[in-house]
């Protein structure tokens, strides 16, 4: 059960206030709310768990393990599944943290969208630019809630998300490495 949400002319909040509080961040964005625990060994699911994302994302540490990603002349490590290739990788929106270098060697093999193909960057500008998560309409604006929705920091629909996920642009990438898929 999601937790029950309110949506007003000011945006969206969950209707506990307690939770609410808890849920929001220093930077006043919403973000959803997991039964489940955030510790414990990773999982190589589609989406990370939203708490462990976030904490990844911000600090640089590696997406399967929680330690420093790894960094060298040409920028932090990014290993990032092929599916849906973009013409370019510069300027990629990334939900993906980085990796250290074990993970990055182990990581294909183990998780099933970067089995069918990745690619190894380095990426020399990251900036965290926004969310991804749920998009609610605003009262005046009947509609679905859009699930899956990219919501930049300067976007006014910023108050009406439940993030799962922070975004960072990746700027300055070099194509370390293209590897197909793994049978
Ligand atoms: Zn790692």
């Amino acid at each position: 059960m999601p937790t029950p949400v309110t949506v007003t002319a000011f945006g969206v909040a969950y209707e506990d206030p307690v939770a609410d509080a808890i849920a929001r961040d220093q930077d006043g964005v919403l973000w959803a709310v997991c039964r489940g625990t955030a510790a414990g060994k990773p999982e190589y699911a589609a989406e990370l768990h939203p708490e462990r994302q976030k904490a990844a994302m911000e600090g640089f540490l590696c997406a399967c393990c929680k330690k420093p990603a790894a960094r060298d002349d040409h920028g932090m490590l990014w290993v990032l599944p092929l599916l849906g290739e973009p013409e370019s990788w510069e300027g990629l929106r990334s939900a993906i943290p980085p990796m250290c270098e074990a993970c990055a060697q182990t990581a294909p093999r183990m998780c099933p969208q970067l089995r069918e193909g990745h690619v190894k960057l380095r990426v020399r500008e990251a900036e965290l630019v926004g969310v991804r998560g749920t998009l609610y309409p605003r009262p005046d604006r009947p509609g679905a809630p859009d699930l899956d929705a990219l919501v930049f920091y300067d976007y006014p629909d910023l108050p009406f998300v439940v993030a799962r996920q922070a975004v960072r642009e990746l700027r300055h990438t070099t194509v370390v490495a293209f590897a197909a898929a793994i049978p």
